[in-house]
């Protein structure tokens, strides 16, 4: 059994991807995270989200641990100091996700899609948040199912998860109060896996929150509507959801969210700036009105 504090205690984490340093954004997001954590007398473990190899780099994630540490963020269980539910990469965790995508298959609530990013973006009916994917129009849906042992035909395919058209949904965010969407018209089918044989974010963080029981997700508000598909995950899969808590994003000047790209914002840039983790906290915290967060 693992060896955890107690049954109940709160347990966050932090689930950086390395494709690039951090930036402010998300050290102001662990913060918070860390925060929490510290306020229940819980923990926070270090999950590295690196299954897309393509976009990830083993030296961003040496940076990033680096940040961390640098920025004041500990963890008591990840990928350098292990724990119980190692390993903390994602991308040594394929055998947790395929097991998840063969209940899902077994259960008739994925199907198979061969559908381009492309395809979905020209067939969706009505125009969408640039932020968001749009709602997928149902192009493969009447696709068959298939048999959940042996290996997965078709391969080089995207797996698609089936949302319920038009449900109401809700769960209590714990800073942003009730939110409700429906599901099939605020979002539709959303891959679970992807053609290119990397299981897809959606479906690993709901696996690996779970595995790994984690008790609250704090995480940037941008994947709110994302909380949606992973709650539809959660039952599929009967496991237990946590608790959300969305943190607001950082800005930059014209109002755009901080994104990878914006070097000069990373946390490296503004440490070789000669920025202190504490001014950066405390400038960032201003920048979003956080004042309990200010020191
Ligand atoms: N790896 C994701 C990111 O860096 C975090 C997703 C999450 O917290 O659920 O954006």
């Amino acid at each position: 059994m693992a060896n955890l504090k107690s049954e109940n205690s709160y347990r966050g984490r932090i689930a950086p991807s390395p494709t690039g340093y951090l930036h402010a954004g998300h050290a102001l997001t662990f913060w918070q995270a860390q925060e929490r954590a510290r306020a229940a007398s819980g923990e926070v473990i270090l999950r590295v989200e690196d299954l897309d190899l393509a976009r990830c780099r083993p030296e961003f994630r040496r940076a990033i641990l680096d940040d961390l540490k640098w920025f004041g963020l500990p963890w008591s269980e990840g990928p350098d100091v292990g724990g119980p539910f190692a390993p903390y990469l994602q991308s040594e965790r394929r055998a947790f996700y395929l097991a998840a995508l063969r209940e899902l298959v077994a259960g008739g609530l994925v199907y198979p899609c061969s559908c381009s990013r492309k395809d979905v973006a020209a067939a969706a009916a009505a125009p969408h948040d640039e932020n968001e994917e749009p709602v997928y129009p149902g192009t493969c849906r009447a696709s068959g199912n298939f048999p959940a042992d042996g290996p997965l035909q078709p391969a080089g395919v995207n797996w698609r998860f089936r949302v319920p058209d038009t449900e109401g949904m809700q769960f209590l965010d714990l800073r942003l109060g009730q939110q409700c969407a429906v599901a099939g018209r605020d979002f539709g089918d959303f891959l679970v896996w992807r053609r290119d044989d990397v299981p897809a974010y959606q479906l690993a963080v709901v696996v690996d929150d779970a595995a790994m029981r984690v008790t609250e997700v704090v995480r940037g508000q941008d994947l709110l509507v994302s909380t949606f598909r992973q709650l539809l995950l959660y039952r599929a899969l009967r496991l237990e959801p946590p608790a959300f808590y969305h943190t607001p994003l950082l800005l930059d000047e014209s109002g755009q969210r901080l994104a990878k790209r914006d070097a000069a914002l990373s946390l490296r840039a503004l440490r070789e700036a000669g920025l202190t983790p504490a001014e950066i906290r405390a400038q960032a915290a201003r920048d979003l009105g956080l004042t309990e967060f200010v020191i």
